[in-house]
């Protein structure tokens, strides 16, 4: 295999799928990409971090080779492109990776390289475990009380790009068409967007997030939604959530209107619902009655920063791309390019990144391992300049020093 004029070793171990499951070698390949801005410095602390305790955990049995490929700016230095073909390949037959952030470029034409590679490769669950990690400053009074992983489709709704400039010649024909075929009145004036959400998306995307509750015996699934006002997109969703529930898992679940006010059976994952906009106050108000949320496109994009705002911020906010043949791993920020090459910035969303990589290698001894180190360093507040500044008595240092500190403390 050779992408982008780079051999992948002749003896490389590669990751497949077989029947719907990941089957993970000794010492798998897989592909990072840096990143622009202050990708570059989270990148190193995160090799620092993982290579330390894929170490520790299996003592030499397991190991990472890293390949890498490019997008972003350093690929367009390169290949006059910000993501090559070769790139998306790369993931494609390698089917694990790993990324820095990278700058949208601005002005026209160019679309996010992170949205392409969402689309190209089909992942279309976007993950976002949430949780406060002890000493983390936070707006609320209890942190501790938001532990939730939200699961948001990837490739519907108002994010497929589906939209036409107010005036252009395909919004004005499809107002044309609305008000022709359909007697539907729409200002002439009129920018329009399409929401598509359909049954096959709603449902693999619910299915895995009721897997992934199943399997990490979480407490319960809700289907977050604005099913009330947009009945056969938002409210389809949810109706697809309960279809979905009741012919896949009827056995490991119990749905709310089932329960009643009888207490939750322990061996079972309680399926709810509840209207978008009542989430918000939920997650502020109600946060330990919540655990795995399932949610199209738009709605999952808003609360995952509101509840990532709850316990700490945009640099503890880990998040990774999953479809059913390959997985893209990243930080829920962008790359900061004011802070780029400073070795300044908070590595834990990458970091965090990775430790939700190790666990879908099947590693989650590794995993669990930098977990309790950052939250151990967080405690002794020597951290980067975004929590230092937030913490009494913190002790502000650099980006390669708390990746050190973090190996120190496993
Ligand atoms: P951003 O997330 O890059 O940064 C906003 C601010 O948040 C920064 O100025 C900084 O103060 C803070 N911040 C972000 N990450 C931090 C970290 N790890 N440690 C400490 N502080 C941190 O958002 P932006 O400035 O709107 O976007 C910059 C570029 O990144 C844009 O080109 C945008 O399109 C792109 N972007 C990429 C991704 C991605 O690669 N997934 C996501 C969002 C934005």
């Amino acid at each position: 295999m050779r992408f982008n004029n780079q051999d992948v070793p002749s003896d490389a171990q590669i990751i497949s799928y077989k029947d719907g499951t990941i089957v993970v070698p000794d010492r798998p390949t897989i592909a990072y990409i840096e990143g622009d801005g202050i990708g570059p410095d989270l990148w190193k602390a995160t090799k620092t971090v993982v290579e330390a305790a894929v170490a520790k955990t299996f003592g030499g049995k397991k190991k990472i080779d890293w390949y890498e490929i490019f997008a972003g700016e350093k690929a367009f230095k390169m290949f006059g492109s910000y993501l090559t073909d070769d790139s998306v390949e790369a993931i494609r037959n390698l089917k694990v990776a790993i990324k820095g952030p990278l700058t949208t470029p601005v002005g026209g034409g160019f679309r996010s390289v992170n949205v392409s590679l969402r689309q190209l490769l089909d992942l279309y669950a976007c993950v976002r475990p949430v949780r406060w990690y002890k000493g983390v400053p936070s707006p609320v009074k209890e942190p501790q009380k938001l532990n939730v992983v939200i699961y948001r489709e990837n490739t519907e709704d108002l994010y497929a790009g589906i939209e036409w400039k107010k005036d252009s010649p395909e919004a004005k024909k499809f107002i044309e068409i609305m008000k022709r075929d359909f007697n539907t009145n729409i200002r002439p004036d009129s920018g329009i967007g399409v929401k598509p959400i359909s049954e096959f998306g709603s449902r693999r995307l619910i299915r895995m997030a009721l897997k992934f509750a199943i399997e990490n015996k979480r407490r319960s699934v809700t289907f977050m939604h604005k099913g009330n006002i947009m009945k056969y997109t938002e409210g389809a969703f949810k109706d697809y959530g309960y279809v979905e529930t009741k012919e896949n898992f009827a056995a490991q679940t119990i749905t709310e209107a089932d329960l009643g006010s009888n207490p939750r059976p322990k061996d079972k994952v309680l399926v709810n619902d509840r209207i978008a906009d009542s989430m918000f106050q939920q997650v502020l108000l109600r946060p330990d009655e919540y655990d795995v949320i399932a949610t199209p496109n738009l709605n999952g994009d808003y609360i995952s920063d509101a509840c990532a705002a709850q316990v700490g911020g945009l640099g503890m906010a880990p998040g990774a791309n999953i479809g059913d043949n390959a997985a893209v791993f990243e930080a829920t920020h962008g790359s900061a390019p004011k802070y780029a090459n400073l070795d300044k910035a908070n590595p834990c969303s990458l970091i965090l990144s990775a430790k939700m990589m190790l666990d879908h290698l099947g590693w989650q001894a590794a995993g669990t391992l930098i977990e309790n180190a950052i939250e151990k360093t967080i405690i002794q507040k020597t951290v980067t300049y975004d929590l230092a500044r937030q913490m009494d008595g913190a002790k502000e240092i650099a980006t390669s020093a708390f990746a050190k500190a973090i190996v120190d403390n496993m």
